[in-house]
């Protein structure tokens, strides 16, 4: 329900236990009962995966999950010249027969960007090519050169019939906007059928969890600050995914002195500017918040308000440019502030 009044309020200060926080992204806290998981580290998707599970059927479930992994890599890479993302990037706008789990990915990420009205666009490939983040060879387009290669984005003429892809030619896809999400929801599903009922997937900072910690407790995630060192807060979490966004995360700073991101606004063929500069999507699904996350980012706050009281089904903290915290009010409880981070002004955006 869409009310009127727009209603956030600042949240009193919430008094913080002290923790260690460690690393970057969205961690797990935990140290305790970590010591009867099991975890593995792969480095895929081109970004390191630590996946830690529970239970009997822990280890051999670590081993299937690597392996599904490494080939959903190996389908959907866009650099890899035998992907099948590679062979539909580079058929001359010819059909390419791909596998059922690429056309289904390839389906959502459509659907997305529909109902994120394009802010998500996964043929922004060439762009983010012209950038250089492709390559980490950075440099700042000029205005002409984006404009003709913003021509040739636009997922509506990405064409799905049955397995087979059919994309115009000079278009090129890229599902890294929600690849490691999807990828995480498979390795959730195939964990569970092996028996694990307790498990934390960190996909290079995107946190999928199974169930809650063996001791029945919620998972800690620290989040990161986007300014500097540290974490600013926790959220709690169990059996669902919080996946953030941030343009702290891949950036170069342009000769001019600005930073230059690498989440794109389809509409302009810049880095988006929308006043955001971190979102955290949680939600059941990992592709959900995968895609939501980079969408929402290009949104900015306001479409970001309008959007989850019109479709629901997720919540989010958003942090902008003046540091302020914005969380929706089904995590309002679940998140706390650290204690360094207490000047921070927290507002919950209420339906
Ligand atoms: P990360 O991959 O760093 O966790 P995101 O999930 O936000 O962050 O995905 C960013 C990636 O998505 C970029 O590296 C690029 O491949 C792709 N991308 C950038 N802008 C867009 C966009 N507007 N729509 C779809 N994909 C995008
Ligand atoms: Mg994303």
């Amino acid at each position: 329900m869409l009310r009127n009044k727009r209603s956030l309020r600042i949240i009193p200060f919430i008094l913080v236990l002290s923790f260690v926080f460690i690393g970057c992204g969205v961690q797990n806290e935990q140290t305790q009962a970590e010591q009867e998981g099991h975890t593995t580290g792969i480095f895929a998707m081109d970004t390191y995966i630590t996946l830690t599970a529970y239970g009997a059927q822990a280890e051999t479930a670590l081993k299937h999950s690597e392996i599904k992994i490494k080939e959903l890599e190996s389908l959907w890479s866009v650099t890899d010249e035998s992907s099948e993302i590679y062979r539909v990037n580079h058929n001359g706008g010819t059909a390419v027969e791909v596998s059922t789990v690429t056309a289904e990915i390839l389906d959502f990420t459509i659907k997305m960007a529909e109902q994120t009205n394009g802010t998500l666009d996964p043929t922004i490939y060439p762009v983010l090519a012209a950038w250089g983040f492709t390559t980490g060879t950075y440099r700042i387009p000029a205005e002409n050169e984006l404009s003709e290669l913003l021509q040739h984005i636009d997922y509506e003429k990405i064409s799905i019939e049955g397995n087979c892809i059919t994309l115009p030619d000079r278009m090129q896809i890229d599902l890294g906007a929600v690849g490691k999400g999807y990828a995480g929801d498979i390795i959730s599903e195939l964990m569970k059928e092996q028996g694990v009922s307790s498990a934390l997937l960190d996909i290079g900072g995107n946190i999928q969890m199974i169930g809650a910690k063996p001791d029945g407790s919620k998972w800690r995630l620290g989040i990161k600050s986007a300014f500097g060192d540290g974490n600013y807060g926790v959220l709690e979490a169990e059996d669902c995914a919080a996946i953030t966004s941030g343009g702290y995360e891949r950036y170069f700073t342009g000769t001019d002195g600005q930073r230059y991101w690498h989440i794109i606004d389809p509409d302009t063929g810049y880095p988006a500017d929308s006043g955001l500069i971190s979102v955290l999507i949680v939600a059941k699904e990992g592709k959900l918040c995968d895609a939501l996350s980079t969408a929402i980012f290009v949104m900015g706050l306001e479409d970001a308000e309008n959007y989850w009281k019109e479709k629901g089904g997720f919540e989010m903290l958003l942090v902008t440019e003046e540091n302020e915290i914005y969380l929706t009010e089904g995590i309002e409880n679940d998140f706390t502030l650290n204690e360094e981070y207490l000047n921070m002004k927290v507002y919950v955006i209420e339906r």
